[in-house]
């Protein structure tokens, strides 16, 4: 029991935290062993984006300097990309961060926010430390064509006076699932306006969509999209990621934002990186390749697979999974347990190079006995 409970705020109180993927460093000390690999994070196996790296390099000498506390040259390069005005941007430490700040400038003690099962661990994270209440609607069955992704219709329903935010993940973590962008659209349109929709779209530069739910700002004030550099980019370990908004809505949450909350490395290697279209690109081939050479190997070991349009798979094992993973873990392989998000069979794979998804390919079947 911590002796500092009762102190707490009632949501800290219940607060379970975030269990990030086990990091490589860890394994090796743990189990003595080398050349592991992480799968675990949907981290990008190809590494930063290289215009990212370079930016970086010029910087090292102002490191005594606070970085720009208005981001203004990010933001100025992103309102290009997304045609949008600079001051409708709202930059974080990550794309955590702008879940945090929404949470604090729009819930509180009395108010909910509403997202679905299986969803981003942060929201219920970020919607509890300011002690609102988080509601969880059920997902869609896991049957053949609905594999556990959202169920807007009921999350619409669920939907009251009090809730004045709503979460949706657009594809989905950790399932994989998604909504086409003109189901979301219709959806959203039939909500109340004085509900915060935020639309995640931490994986849309793999889905290859040509819509973003970006493109429905103006119709929809009360829409914020959010970003995220440590996906596609590659730069998780740098903290980078963006919300869009009205401007309105960008104002409040600039309120709460600590100045320097974005530093000076990865505002101008997310500057870079917005820019370097050929790696995107490569990332988006590399992970659609890498798809279907899991999914195929996956198959032959029968093991099922939510469909998913993100970096990572959703494997069902059909029987505990953490068995699996320990087994993984000694065979230097790191993956995602799910059993936090109440799926106890399945593991959250995230897609590799080549050779790494074929390591993994090799080692599962090992693991689970399958002969030749
Ligand atoms: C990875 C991920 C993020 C991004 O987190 P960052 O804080 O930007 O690293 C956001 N949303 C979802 C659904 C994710 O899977």
């Amino acid at each position: 029991m911590n002796r500092f409970i009762d102190l707490a705020t009632p949501g800290v109180r219940e607060l379970r935290p975030y269990t990030p993927g086990k990091p490589v460093e860890e394994l090796e000390r743990e189990l003595g062993i080398a050349d592991s690999i992480k799968l675990a994070s949907n981290e990008n196996p190809l590494g930063p984006s290289p215009a990212a790296l370079t930016a970086m390099a010029d910087l090292a000498p102002k490191l005594a300097l606070y970085p720009d506390a208005t981001g203004f040259d990010l933001r100025r390069t992103l309102a290009r990309r997304h045609q949008i005005a600079p001051d409708a941007i709202t930059l974080g430490n990550g794309s955590n961060d702008v879940l945090v700040l929404l949470a604090q400038a729009f819930l509180g003690p009395g108010s909910r926010a509403v997202y679905s099962q299986y969803c981003f661990a942060v929201y219920p994270i970020a919607v509890q430390s300011v002690s609102a209440k988080g509601v969880s609607v059920p997902a869609l069955p896991a049957t053949a064509d609905m594999h556990l992704g959202h169920d807007l219709a009921a999350m619409a329903d669920a939907i009251d006076q009090d809730t004045r935010v709503v979460f949706v993940a657009n594809p989905n973590n950790p399932t994989g699932t998604w909504v086409e962008p003109a189901r979301l659209r219709d959806w959203i349109a039939g909500l109340p306006e004085q509900v915060i929709v935020v639309v995640d779209e931490a994986y849309h530069e793999y889905t290859g969509w040509e819509q973003t739910a970006a493109d429905w700002l103006g119709e929809f004030p009360n829409l914020v999209v959010t970003r995220t550099f440590s996906k596609a980019y590659g730069l998780a370990g740098l903290r980078v990621g963006y919300a869009l908004s009205d401007p309105a809505v960008a104002d409040l949450l600039n309120r709460v934002r600590q100045p320097f909350n974005v530093n000076m490395l990865a505002l101008a290697a997310a500057d870079a990186a917005v820019g370097d279209e050929a790696f995107i690109q490569r990332s988006r081939e590399v992970n659609r390749s890498g798809m279907q050479q899991l999914r195929q190997g996956l198959q032959a070991l029968d093991v099922d697979l939510v469909p998913s349009l993100g970096n990572f798979v959703l494997a069902d094992f059909a029987q505990p999974a953490m068995p699996i993973y320990d087994a993984l873990l000694r065979e230097g392989l790191i993956v995602r347990p799910v059993g936090g998000y109440g799926l106890p069979h399945h593991l959250r794979i995230t897609i590799g190079t080549e050779t790494q998804n074929q390591r993994l390919l090799s080692a599962l079947k090992k693991i689970l006995g399958h002969p030749g």
